[in-house]
């Protein structure tokens, strides 16, 4: 079935730039679909469904899983809503190859990449976010040891679940996962920019901020 009216946007950004919490946010004020590759990875995991086993390996490292793998979860996501949906995609796509694979996927819908936001946060601000970040096991919200600490350490203000560091966000993990992510995002930048799709957006400051800013060209584009 084709639908042409729907959208999709992505959010660019090395991991800590705040992809996840700008995109909670973002969902929460348009009508639009997050789809973050990352945590259907780990969901994946968790459940130990057959993507999870063949993810797993990868992402404790700090490694990209195989292009093929992503595309599958993507294309079945959307699958899923028959296309009637807007999408926000998070953390995809992160090679050339997954660019050109949601371009097809997306064209078998009608549809096409409407804008792509690149949240840019200098280095320093990237390690220190996410060597402090903690994550809820048990209803997977976030905390920051010292920019926003739960009011009991250790423990989640909403629902009494223990806190734990993702074991990618070690600091060692997190200077590879900014290599791959360098390495990987050049070419995309320049894959959208020579499309005229691509909007960079300062996200080093406050998230509503950034929200503000990404709505703006959403609107626009
Ligand atoms: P994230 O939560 O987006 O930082 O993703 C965590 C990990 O999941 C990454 O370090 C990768 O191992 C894997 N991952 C998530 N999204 C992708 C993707 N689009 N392509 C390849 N690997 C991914």
């Amino acid at each position: 079935m084709t639908v042409k009216t729907m959208k999709a946007y992505i959010l660019l950004g090395a991991p800590g730039a705040g992809k996840g919490t700008v995109a909670a946010r973002l969902v929460g004020q348009e009508p639009l679909v997050h789809v973050s590759t990352g945590d259907m990875l780990r969901e994946a995991v968790k459940e130990g469904r057959p993507v999870g086993l063949r993810a797993k390996a990868f992402m404790e490292k700090g490694e990209l899983v195989p292009d093929d793998v992503i595309l599958g979860i993507v294309r079945e996501r959307i699958e899923r809503d028959a296309g009637q949906k807007n999408y926000l995609f998070d953390g995809f796509p992160r090679t050339h190859e997954q660019a050109r694979g949601l371009d097809d996927t997306l064209a078998s819908f009608g549809a096409r990449v409407n804008g792509v936001f690149l949240l840019s946060v200098p280095d320093a601000v990237l390690v220190d976010r996410l060597s402090g970040r903690r994550v809820c096991q048990g209803c997977g919200a976030v905390y920051h040891v010292r920019n926003m600490p739960p009011r009991i350490e250790g423990i989640c203000d909403r629902c009494g679940g223990a806190l734990v560091q993702r074991p990618d966000d070690r600091e060692e993990t997190v200077r590879n996962r900014l290599v791959v992510y360098r390495r990987q995002t050049e070419e995309l930048i320049a894959y959208y920019r020579e499309r005229g799709l691509l909007f960079e957006i300062d996200a080093s400051g406050n998230p509503d901020v950034t929200v503000a800013g990404v709505r703006k060209r959403m609107a626009a584009v």
